[in-house]
């Protein structure tokens, strides 16, 4: 029998948006109408290429070499910098894997990898350097994970990482819940993911059905660091999950250069609520080797953090945090 190879077009809207990124500093650049040689900073690709979905290329400034959405996916020679305090592995996280791709450092929580793919690669991502590829227990180690799960019965909520979770397909979405079906004590299903900002053809009906068939608590974290990134397009995904019954909070990491003023938080959070979204953890950056650049010092962090209390109601301020390895949770500043 001749095998049936399934025709691109019928692939979802969103993995065709997603394989037809942008992969090429000198095609974003152009793009954007900013000369190459006009940059302060030159453009460099390195073992952690440009990736960026056209959609959230369209939500930058043309002409902006400064753009805060520009800024986060541009590859630059400041990533080659080797910089004393920051690793590979900042997080020591290759240490914390019983199973790999199995994280389970906080109590009552237990985090999957379940894929090294993601829509957009952030040049601050503290897992740049993470090896994916073997950790990833949806396909080679789901039966170690699954036992190990059933033998935790303190591990309550299970969250879905990566990479970005929501890369997968819905079919792999639906193998992996039907999977963790089968562990009586879950309560949660909790899903770090950038794409609903990032990519939000997404949120189509495939996913809110998976979503709507979930019997555990839906939590989705979305990763959004700047206001400009929420166009209509997001906020209409991001009401669209909501009316799937999944609650919805978000994380922002702090860069320098990006977000680092208090007016521009002020307005994430007011842009997050007004799409049915709460603020969840201000995560200062994580050293990983090659994101030095963005880095804020924990003064200026507290000081924009104080003028975000004082500005916002207390629902509307993101708990200000550091991922510190061997703490037993985040830890506040
Ligand atoms: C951040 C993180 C969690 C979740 O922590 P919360 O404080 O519950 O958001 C769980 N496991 C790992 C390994 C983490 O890094
Ligand atoms: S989407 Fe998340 S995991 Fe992927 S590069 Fe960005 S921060 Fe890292």
């Amino acid at each position: 029998m001749i095998p049936r190879i399934e025709a691109p077009e019928h692939r979802p809207i969103w993995q065709q948006l997603l394989s037809q990124g942008i992969r090429s500093s000198d095609e974003l650049l152009a793009l954007l109408e900013i000369d190459p040689n006009e940059l302060e900073f030159m453009p460099a690709a390195g073992d952690f290429p440009l990736r960026v979905p056209r959609g959230f290329v369209k939500r930058m400034a043309r002409g902006d070499s400064h753009d805060p959405l520009l800024l986060q996916v541009l590859p630059t020679a400041a990533e080659a910098a080797q910089s004393p305090g920051y690793h590979y592995d900042p997080l020591g996280e290759q240490r914390a894997m019983p199973v790999p791709g199995l994280l389970h450092k906080y109590r009552g929580r237990a985090l999957l990898t379940v894929t090294g793919a993601c829509a957009i690669h952030c040049r601050y991502c503290f897992r740049r350097h993470f090896p994916y590829s073997d950790a990833n227990p949806a396909t080679a180690h789901m039966q170690e994970t699954l036992h190990y799960l059933r033998q935790h019965v303190d591990i309550h909520e299970i969250i879905l990482s990566g990479g970005d979770p929501l890369a997968l397909s819905d079919a792999r979405l639906q193998s992996l819940t039907e999977q963790l079906a089968g562990i009586p004590q879950l309560q949660t299903l909790r899903i770090h993911t950038r794409l609903p900002v990032v990519l939000p053809e997404r949120v189509d009906q495939g996913l809110l059905q998976w979503i709507g068939r979930q019997s555990l608590q839906v939590v989705i974290v979305i990763h959004c660091n700047h206001p400009n990134e929420i166009d209509p397009s997001v906020s209409s995904a991001l009401q669209r999950l909501r009316s799937a019954g999944a609650t919805l909070l978000n994380q922002s990491v702090l860069l320098h250069g990006i977000n680092d003023a208090a007016a521009i938080l002020i307005r994430l959070s007011e842009s997050l609520f007004a799409a049915g979204v709460l603020p969840y953890y201000l995560h200062l950056l994580d050293k990983v080797q090659g994101a030095a650049h963005f880095a804020v010092g924990q003064d200026t962090a507290r000081d924009i953090h104080a003028a975000m209390q004082a500005a916002l109601p207390g629902y509307l301020v993101p708990r200000l945090v550091q991922d510190i390895p061997g703490q037993p949770g985040k830890t506040p500043l």
